[in-house]
């Protein structure tokens, strides 16, 4: 999909627009931000800039791909011979994978322009691998252009940072979100808002689960917090065993929490509370969030909000998620638990 197609993303769209046009594109990019907000789709849209030949190869190069010429459609399938994208094998990146890319690189690309490398998910190369790559950034081959991507930027090799151009990628508005559920797929209109606000910038996740799915696994932890249903406390283990499998799930967790705690704010502060996290004045769970809103008060929100911050922080530094959750889900219900 070409640059002029992609919604949202506007500062790296206009970095790498700004390389295309003065013809000064780096050997090396780390694209960084969270999971599943489009980072591989501005890469994949710099693929086709690159290689597209909708102007002959010999001329300079335009800022956007047509996204209709046939090494376009090969890029956008990715059945173009210069596109190569590297996934974890497995768990990891392994040092073999990236010794292939290093011969694959040497050539001469045989379609296009540049050959062009994606590395999803960088951070899971060992240091083998990492240290295969970094040789292949000391001294880059004419005509290759690396994209490296990843989430968990701090836990790459310092060195192989500090050789790409970093470019960061922050979630779509929720406004942005709408546009993309409208033009993507039927869902309820009466249901866009929420779904965007659910998926909290994330457009990957919007895409991937229904809105009933989305909404059913909200409602999950709502009554969870709540503790209205009964053999609550496995329940709540539960939760915190199905949340803590990887760090997104992690970090899905600690928002909705999050965007939990911040509408019981809004309701306490505001004299006619209009939900933040539904956008809506009546969510389905607005009776319940106002029964909770009178068993927390502003100091003890604030004190779990802080508390989810830590958690965040931690998670870079590999603490125990499902303790952390554990601790933080018990906290909560406890708090409201007293006050009933
Ligand atoms: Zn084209």
């Amino acid at each position: 999909m070409p640059f002029k197609n992609i919604i949202g993303h506007e500062r790296p769209t206009r970095i790498l627009k700004t390389a295309l046009r003065r013809n000064s594109l780096a050997h090396a990019y780390l694209f960084y931000g969270e999971e599943g907000i489009g980072k591989r789709l501005v890469a994949k849209a710099l693929a086709q800039a690159v290689n597209c030949a909708a102007k002959p190869l010999e001329e300079h190069l335009a800022d956007d791909a047509c996204g209709e010429c046939s090494a376009c459609l090969h890029t956008e399938s990715e059945t173009h011979p210069d596109f190569v994208s590297l996934e974890p094998e497995g768990t990891m990146i392994k040092i073999g994978q990236v010794r292939a890319l290093q011969e694959q690189i040497q050539l001469k690309p045989m379609a296009g322009r540049y050959r062009f490398v994606i590395l999803n998910e960088a951070e899971t190369m060992n240091e083998e691998a990492a240290n295969a790559l970094l040789k292949v950034l000391e001294e880059p081959p004419g005509q290759t252009i690396l994209v490296l991507i990843t989430s968990q930027p701090h836990t790459i090799l310092p060195t192989v940072v500090s050789r790409c151009q970093k470019i960061r990628f922050t979630p779509l508005t929720e406004q942005q979100v709408m546009m993309l559920l409208k033009q993507k797929k039927s869902c309820d209109p009466s249901q866009l808002g929420r779904v965007a606000a659910l998926a909290m910038g994330r457009i990957g996740l919007a895409l991937e689960l229904d809105p009933k799915t989305l909404e059913a696994e909200w409602l999950k932890f709502s009554q969870i917090l709540l503790g209205d249903s009964s053999g609550d406390m496995e329940e709540l283990l539960g939760l915190a065993q199905e949340y803590a499998h990887d760090r997104e799930a992690t970090q899905r967790a600690l928002q909705w929490i999050g965007l939990w705690l911040r509408d019981l704010l809004t309701i306490k502060i505001q004299s006619k509370p209009s939900f933040v996290l539904t956008g809506s004045s009546s969510p389905p769970e607005a009776d319940e969030l106002l029964k909770a809103s009178t068993k927390l008060d502003v100091e003890e929100i604030m004190a779990f909000a802080s508390l989810i911050h830590w958690i965040w922080k931690a998670l870079a530094r590999n603490i125990n998620r499902q303790l952390a959750l554990e601790v933080l889900l018990m906290q909560i219900r406890h708090t409201i638990k007293r006050a009933s």
